[in-house]
């Protein structure tokens, strides 16, 4: 191997691993090769060594190289777009910036500046974010607060596609790393890395996971179509007047508490 090959496997490593487990696109190989004098076979042939799996778009899935065990207990997944009546509503703007920044402030000391999904360690507080876990009850119009998770930028871009994930790509184009990838294609391939999924893997969750999206959309339609008793609820659940419950764990919880029900917006 020569310094050329040496240089490259460095860069991909710092680059496109996540531990040790790497992928990159498909359509990076002739840029890896320009960047680095190397023909596109040479690039492909030394990637191929590290193990270093290759994006690419639009094949068919090959059950047999799905590693099924692998979908079972997923770290990180995508998040479903949250329902409307839930939209706008946290913890900061209904309890307030203060309580929330003295939340945040917690969660960074006892995580120690760390992701609690991919690990990922920084000295930068805004790096990391205070994530939300949500359940709700429609029937009392209740936000019920799982957990608050410190995750990282792009772990947070996962779990809410249609807003956070901008976030993330631009910390990739001012690192010059994005050039010809489509942004989600960007965030797909970090799933791949948190969770060390093969691209047949990926697949498999993509395809559920769009299974899943096309039903909630069918439901919303229909819903918001018929005049049956699901959209009057549907029309209820938008309009009522939310109030939150906490149920899970969080920093300075009986404060939080405290100040929710002094705006009547806490619900026993
Ligand atoms: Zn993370
Ligand atoms: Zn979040």
């Amino acid at each position: 191997m020569n310094e050329k090959d040496n240089e490259f496997i460095k860069y991909i490593k710092e680059n496109y691993y996540l531990g040790d487990y790497g992928v990159v696109h498909e359509k990076e190989i002739p840029i890896f090769g320009e960047q680095f004098g190397l023909d596109d076979k040479k690039v492909k042939q030394e990637l191929k060594r590290i193990d270093c799996i290759i994006f690419k778009s639009g094949s068919k899935i090959n059950a047999k190289n799905v590693e099924w065990d692998k979908l079972k207990d997923i770290k990180l997944g995508k998040g479903q777009r949250i329902p409307k009546y839930v939209q706008g509503k946290k913890i900061e703007t209904a309890a307030g910036k203060r309580i929330w920044s003295r939340i945040r402030e917690e969660l960074l000391r006892e995580h120690n500046m760390s992701c609690q999904i991919c690990g990922f360690n920084t000295d930068k507080p805004g790096d990391l974010h205070a994530h939300e876990i949500w359940e709700y009850d429609e029937n009392n119009f209740v936000l019920i607060l799982k957990e608050i998770q410190l995750i990282c930028t792009r772990c947070h871009g996962c779990q809410h596609p249609e807003n956070a994930a901008m976030l993330s790509i631009k910390n990739d184009e001012k690192k010059g790393i994005l050039r010809v990838i489509p942004k989600s294609h960007v965030l797909e391939m970090y799933l791949m890395r948190v969770n060390q999924w093969n691209l047949d893997t990926f697949k498999q969750y993509q395809k559920k996971f769009s299974d899943e999206k096309c039903e909630l959309m069918r439901a919303e339609v229909l819903n918001a179509r018929s005049s049956d008793p699901a959209a009057v609820k549907k029309r209820e659940l938008n309009n009522a007047n939310w109030r939150y419950n906490i149920e899970g764990k969080i920093p300075f919880h009986d404060e939080v508490i405290q100040i929710l029900r002094e705006k009547d917006l806490y619900f026993d």
